[in-house]
């Protein structure tokens, strides 16, 4: 993993920086990580690579992007204290996107969380939310009764979602939400982070979808998922569904090759390729970089877990 951090910033010296927007103040230190704590798409757990999940962390403050299962043991790895998460985006409500996020801010809360939470993602967040206090009521009262600890249901202030625009702007970061096509989910979206060190923008789950291009237009970092299209038969063998299921794939994914379409219109310094599907079976970075490459020219990487980016690049 070091080794592949080390390839990754060489790789990426000598870029050019990319203006900031002129809101932000200016350093001369990077402030802002990007972490792909969970690479695999959809929602089979195993041993391998972790449930989709990302971090960004910008003067320190981690804002976390999907809670795929595994997200909190992700980001102790990548060094996040869980009481120090501040901000957590929902893309949509596929379980690999949300299966965590109620025991993130609960494993959050029981390591010493005494600050809010805020919490976007699209319509039916703020159900689940309520939902997840009554499933947990019994435990969560008796240890604010038994253990003194402050009531974490005033401590998650939850927002639905409902179109597309700035859903947070503070002194380090604008976050825009962009509404992509993933069949039959609708409320679906694509977010943009705005960083005194760059843009980043995370696709979501989607459709191939040109207009991302356009919402992605002149980003720093593009992180698109993935589908590769030569090992789907593969991968629906598995299943007693794989019918049903390779159509699922194929209609709401993007292939790698049309990830690289996205990128080349969008004009990205960096395409990282994360939601990886297939993500457990052992298709290669060079195959993955085969498929992206037909369309795009320019930086590419394939995102492993707890593999990280310093911006500026
Ligand atoms: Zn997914
Ligand atoms: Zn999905």
């Amino acid at each position: 993993m070091i080794d592949r951090r080390r390839a990754m910033k060489l790789a990426l010296a000598g870029t050019a920086a990319l203006a900031t927007p002129a809101v932000f103040a200016q350093t001369d230190k990077p402030r802002t990580r990007v972490v792909f704590l969970g690479t695999k798409g959809g929602p089979r757990v195993g041993l391998g690579p972790s449930n989709p999940a990302n971090l960004v962390v910008v003067n320190g403050t981690p804002y976390v992007i999907d809670c795929g299962m595994g997200v909190s043991h992700q980001l102790i790895a990548a060094g996040i204290p869980l009481e120090s998460v501040k901000y957590i985006f929902i893309s949509h409500h596929h379980s690999d996107h949300n299966l965590e996020y109620g025991n993130l801010v609960y494993n959050a809360w029981v390591t010493g969380l005494s600050t809010p939470i805020h919490s976007f993602g699209p319509k039916g967040l703020e159900a689940m939310t309520q939902t997840y206090w009554e499933l947990n009521k019994f435990d969560i009262e008796t240890r604010i009764e038994d253990e003194g600890r402050p009531d974490l249901r005033k401590l998650l202030i939850a927002k639905d979602i409902t179109e597309d625009g700035v859903v947070l702007q503070t002194a380090d970061v604008k976050v825009t939400a962009f509404r992509t096509p993933h069949p039959p989910i609708m409320d679906n979206f694509a977010y943009k982070f705005e960083t005194p060190d760059g843009v980043i923008v995370f696709s979501s789950d989607t459709a191939y979808n040109p207009k991302l291009a356009e919402f992605a237009k002149g980003a720093d970092v593009l992180v698109h998922e993935a589908l590769f299209v030569p090992w789907v038969d593969k991968l629906v063998t598995r299943v007693k569904n794989g019918a049903t299921l390779k159509k699922h794939l194929l209609d709401s994914h993007t292939t790698a090759e049309d990830v690289g379409r996205v990128a080349d219109a969008a004009g990205v310094k960096l395409l990282v390729m994360s939601h990886l599907v297939p993500g457990d079976l052992d298709v290669t970075d060079e195959q993955w970089l085969g498929e992206a490459k037909k369309t795009f020219k320019g930086s590419i990487v394939v995102a492993r877990d707890l593999m990280e980016l310093k911006l500026p690049l």
